[in-house]
């Protein structure tokens, strides 16, 4: 293993780390971006875009779009594009969550895109999110997180389960899947607990009262433990959210060591990929749209000159892939198998469910050659249904050439996935090749 391959991936490592939820995942962008030179933007605001200048943008709290102006005219040029999304599928906590019985508190939740349910059992579970406080003033978004462990969806034992290995883990989503919370004491109240739970969590970052000033909040569950490297050769990554975490970090990456590009480049990062993407920050809305037009106009476009950026635009839609897992041979293409650590992955679906034409595929090769890392491709099989991505929507959106492709990955969807390390130096390499062209 090189050391820089090893580098980024504790680095990637660290990031998913400080990124248990969405929220937390563009919070984490943000810092790094900031530090990086970036200048944050108010959609609310007029902007003042200098020459050259790194700005960033922020919607619904969990997508963002970060770009870097490049030095010749957006008309000539167009824009190099990555798409990525920072939502994970998982369990969402319900408005009113607390469910008390048998002297056992629980958390209702409600399942959140499609994760491996299974997976989710006898793990360190805990809660991380935003919620919204009324303050002096008006209102105010926090983030929140436990660092703790502070949920556990238990498995029913063997004994009572005899068929399990059989017929695997069943889990009914509304009967089964409440989280153990605590334990409750003769009287008490499950609701005010959890209430003053959250809110003294809020407290210890900020300033505010008790649970009664507790207005809404969106929580996502994640798994305490942080990731790791291992194998033989630590040449793998374990880790929560790899999708699609991988793939943004290698993009914000990308973007940050592109300085003084050509083109004007961006990475936008979008929540509810998992969902569907239709939503008033996914990558089903209009944010891509009115950042591109936005920064057409600083540029002073007409409408002829921003129709020739578009045709002049390139779009990655950069989402993980399925790596070839041999104890599970039958469930990939034969001709199609990629490997971890065999470097990034072109997605090819006929039917569109990934964006990949023939040019765009070839010419996101000429970008690995740049680069010098290998590259794979990879359909699924016909007798399979074909997952999809942002790659379509987006497209469809800008009708700007676009291909799809990712790091491969083991356990898509699982509490804990599995990734190479290799890949996600090979992906960063990619896609700085990208927003130099
Ligand atoms: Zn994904």
């Amino acid at each position: 293993m090189t050391a820089p391959d090893r580098t980024a991936a504790l680095e990637l490592i660290d990031f998913i780390d400080a990124s248990p939820s969405p929220w937390h995942a563009v919070a984490s962008a943000e810092a790094r971006l900031q530090k990086n030179g970036y200048t944050r933007l108010e959609e609310e605001s007029r902007w003042q875009l200098a020459a050259g200048g790194r700005y960033y943008v922020v919607r619904g709290g969990a997508s963002m779009i970060a770009f870097v102006q490049g030095s010749r005219p957006i008309a000539e040029a167009g824009f190099r594009i990555v798409g990525t999304h920072t939502d994970s599928p998982g369990f969402r906590v319900k408005p009113k969550a607390a469910l008390a019985g048998d002297g056992i508190a629980r958390l209702a939740v409600e399942v959140y895109g499609g994760p491996i349910l299974a997976t989710f059992t006898d793990r360190d579970l805990s809660l991380a999110g935003r919620v919204v406080l009324r303050t002096a003033a008006s209102q105010a978004t926090r983030l929140l997180r436990f660092e703790r462990p502070l949920l556990r969806l238990p498995n029913l034992a063997i004994h009572m389960n005899r068929d399990v290995n059989e017929q695997g883990l069943k889990l009914n989503k509304q009967t089964e899947l409440p989280l153990i919370l605590g334990q409750l004491g003769e009287g008490d109240d499950a609701e005010a607990q959890l209430r003053k739970l959250l809110a003294d969590a809020v407290q210890a970052d900020s300033n505010h009262a008790g649970s009664a000033d507790l207005l809404s909040w969106e929580l996502a569950v994640y798994d305490v433990q942080k990731g790791c490297l291992w194998g033989a050769n630590e040449e793998f990554i374990a880790s929560r959210q790899l999708d699609n975490l991988a793939s943004c970090y290698a993009a914000l990456t990308a973007l940050i060591a592109t300085e003084q590009p050509a083109a004007t480049c961006v990475t936008a990062l979008f929540d509810h990929e998992e969902v569907g993407s239709e939503s008033a920050a996914g990558a089903g809305s209009s944010f891509i749209t009115d950042v591109l037009a936005r920064i057409s106009a600083h540029a002073k476009l007409d409408e002829e000159d921003r129709q020739r950026a578009m045709a002049r635009s390139f779009f990655i839609s950069a989402d993980m892939a399925h790596a070839y897992n041999p104890n599970f041979p039958n469930a990939y293409e034969p001709g199609h198998k990629v490997s971890v650590n065999g470097g990034p992955v072109i997605k090819t679906n006929s039917n569109q469910r990934y964006t990949t034409n023939a040019e765009t595929a070839a010419r996101f090769i000429g970008f690995c050659e740049k680069a010098g890392v290998p590259y794979q491709q990879y359909a699924h099989r016909s007798d399979l249904g074909c997952g999809s991505t942002i790659g379509p929507i987006v497209a469809s959106q800008l009708g700007v050439a676009s291909v799809d492709v990712g790091s491969p990955m083991w356990a898509m969807h699982s509490a804990r996935e599995s990734a190479g390390v290799h890949d996600h130096a090979y992906m960063i390499a990619a896609l700085i090749a990208a927003f130099a062209s």
